[in-house]
């Protein structure tokens, strides 16, 4: 079997997942690809150095897996990290032309740390080794591989939304961008309205020949294969969580803390593509328009902060502790709150206890790549008596989790009417129903997993080059 070279911004310890907070869902799928090819893992090491000495960090875990990792310095990490990665492109992704920053600066620092990636990996790549580079950070790594004379499969996913083409092109050189993306032999997106987006890019700027059916993309005498890969959880990895001791008391924490209450629950890092103001409106909308149900539902709310740095994160962390304690302040008792809003990470065994205790999951981001919270409440759902899912049509998990409408409720996270609306179906929804819902779901949370994920990208790869 071909060695495996991953490479991402970040390499993370799986184990300081939920602690540090906010790691997203990256992480345990790295690494269960990579405890199953056998490689490396190159990418920051999320240190900052005084001067950039081109020196790798190796480190062999237990499970096999060798990451190497290298430095930054400051000013790189404000132009590429902070400033076009995460001001630029993770706001444009997300259709947030409003907040997406387009500084010269910050595209100079983008490139600048694309090559450094390239000339520090460059010694690790063997003969044979499929390379296969992670998301929106890396997007130029192909171009700049093939440049220093790689000739291996490199496989490239997207972990974000890849948005309408009439919204990219306000990317300045966002033709570049996308023609050193197709230095990649297979590129890899979330979901099908992602990649028709990315299709109908190429076709329409770059005037390249689309294959629709085979996602073939033929340009300049190059071929690359575009296809979604919908990205899941690691399933037994994650229910194993529920027979643990701290799993059992948070669930029981939640439950005495609530108690003739249904307890209703948002898990999701501190962003402004999470509709979590949104989220909030809705849920006064609830309480405005069924006075009667205000003492049946209180709702959690877990937001881990994320990307503190930055303006528009600072800012929606500000608005959410300003309407949460608005909603609270308006409908209080002495014996009665009905918004818990925790500002703080969790364990994976934590979450999953909250999860089973919640009997509704509220999962409604404006936009987002997959949404692995929504995958995680279903798996940690008692079959017997299962929760309710309520979830965004906008999320890339929604077309795997409607079933056929059977499964989510998907709502419009726009709007605060439908919101309440389906939140009062939750709260009324008869066992069995909630119970052929849970049945649907659990089939794709169960069976697309991780390990599917990597599997079938990987298989792909090995076919579509060389
Ligand atoms: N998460 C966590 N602790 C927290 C909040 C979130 O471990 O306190 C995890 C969560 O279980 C999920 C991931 O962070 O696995 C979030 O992934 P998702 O795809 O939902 O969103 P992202 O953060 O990647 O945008």
């Amino acid at each position: 079997m071909a060695r495996l070279v991953v490479i991402s911004n970040r390499v993370a310890v799986p184990k300081a997942r939920g602690v540090a907070g906010a790691q997203g869902g990256l992480a345990g799928a790295l690494n269960s690809a990579l405890k199953a090819n056998g490689g490396i893992w190159f990418g920051w090491s999320g240190e900052e150095t005084d001067e950039f000495t081109g020196s790798i960090n190796y480190v062999k875990s237990a499970d096999g897996v060798t990451t190497a990792t290298i430095d930054l310095e400051h000013q790189d990490l404000e132009e590429y990290y902070n400033g076009y990665a995460n001001s630029t492109l993770w706001p444009l992704f997300h259709y947030r032309i409003d907040l997406a920053k387009y500084e010269r600066e910050f595209g100079k620092g983008y490139e600048r740390v694309n090559d450094l990636f390239a000339d520090s990996v460059l010694p690790l790549i063997e003969n044979g080794d499929n390379v296969w580079v992670h998301d929106y950070h890396l997007m130029p790594l192909g171009d700049c591989l093939r440049k220093r004379g790689v000739t291996n499969r490199m496989g490239f996913f997207l972990h974000t939304p890849w948005p309408p083409t009439n919204l990219f092109v306000s990317l300045p050189y966002h033709e570049r961008l996308v023609r050193s993306l197709l230095q990649f032999d297979l590129l890899g997106f979330q979901c099908d309205a992602w990649l028709d987006s990315f299709l109908h890019y190429c076709w329409k700027e770059l005037g390249a020949v689309v294959d629709h059916d085979t996602g073939k993309i033929s340009l300049d005498g190059g071929t690359t294969i575009a296809r979604a890969y919908p990205i899941g959880i690691d399933f037994e990895h994650f229910s194993s969580k529920g027979d643990t001791g701290e799993a059992r008391q948070a669930q029981q924490r939640l439950l005495s803390s609530t108690r003739h209450r249904t307890a209703m629950i948002g898990v999701d890092r501190l962003d402004y593509s999470k509709g979590l103001p949104e989220r909030l409106d809705g849920i006064a909308r609830f309480f405005d328009r069924y006075p009667e149900r205000v003492r049946d539902l209180v709702f959690i709310q877990i937001a881990p902060p994320s990307r503190e740095d930055i303006g528009s994160y600072q800012h929606i962390r500000a608005t959410l502790e300003q309407k949460a304690g608005q909603i609270n302040g308006a409908r209080s008792e002495v014996d009665l709150v009905p918004i818990r809003y925790v500002n703080k990470g969790h364990s994976q065994e934590e979450l999953y206890g909250f999860y089973r205790a919640a009997k509704i999951g509220l999962v409604t981001p404006l936009r987002d790549g997959m949404n692995l919270v929504a995958k995680e409440y279903v798996a940690a759902q008692d079959p017997e008596d299962p929760g309710v899912l309520i979830l965004s049509r906008f999320a890339g998990a929604a077309p795997q989790l409607d079933c056929d409408g059977e499964g989510a409720l998907l709502i419009n996270p726009h709007s605060a009417d439908d919101i309440a609306h389906h939140i009062r179906l939750a709260l009324d929804m008869p066992l069995e129903e909630r119970k052929a819902r849970y049945q649907k779901m659990i089939v794709t949370v169960r069976d697309d997993n991780v390990q599917r994920w990597t599997e079938n990208f990987i298989a792909d790869l090995a076919e579509v080059a060389g």
